[in-house]
């Protein structure tokens, strides 16, 4: 497709990259649309993070998760959004689809982001009250 891969990031799993690995695309480095969703408006105002692996038949490795929790904060960070902006593909692809499939712990990785995202909040905030 056009400027290649059609996702931001892509995370290894062993197989063809390290585990955990974290490849970072063109279309980041370059601030290009996503090419992941079918929607072009929703390429538009999106990130696209890929995990190497079918989840429909394993789960990605912990290595995997700790990547994309890592990640995924220092993007919420980074574009100053909630938590809750992040979705699977299946949650907002406006055509149909299994991804990112049935051992995909979503409701774990949300908990997980909450958990560092208000662990970053707290270090934050004991940083700044006890400041000079
Ligand atoms: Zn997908």
């Amino acid at each position: 497709m056009e400027h290649g891969l059609a996702y931001h990031f892509v995370i290894g799993n062993g197989n063809g990259m390290q585990d955990g690995e974290v490849a970072v695309g063109t279309r980041w480095r370059w601030q290009l649309d996503g090419g992941h969703l079918a929607s072009e408006a929703q390429n538009r105002i999106s990130l696209g993070i890929c995990l190497v692996g079918n989840f429909d038949e394993d789960k990605p490795t912990p290595r995997q998760m700790a990547s994309l929790v890592a990640l995924v904060q220092a993007l919420l960070k980074r574009c100053h959004l909630p938590v809750n902006a992040v979705k699977t593909h299946q949650q907002i692809n406006v055509i149909n689809t299994r991804c990112p499939g049935r051992y995909f712990p979503f409701p774990r990785f949300m908990e997980e982001l909450r958990t560092a995202n208000a662990r970053s909040a707290a270090e934050k905030s004991a940083a700044s009250s006890a400041g000079p």
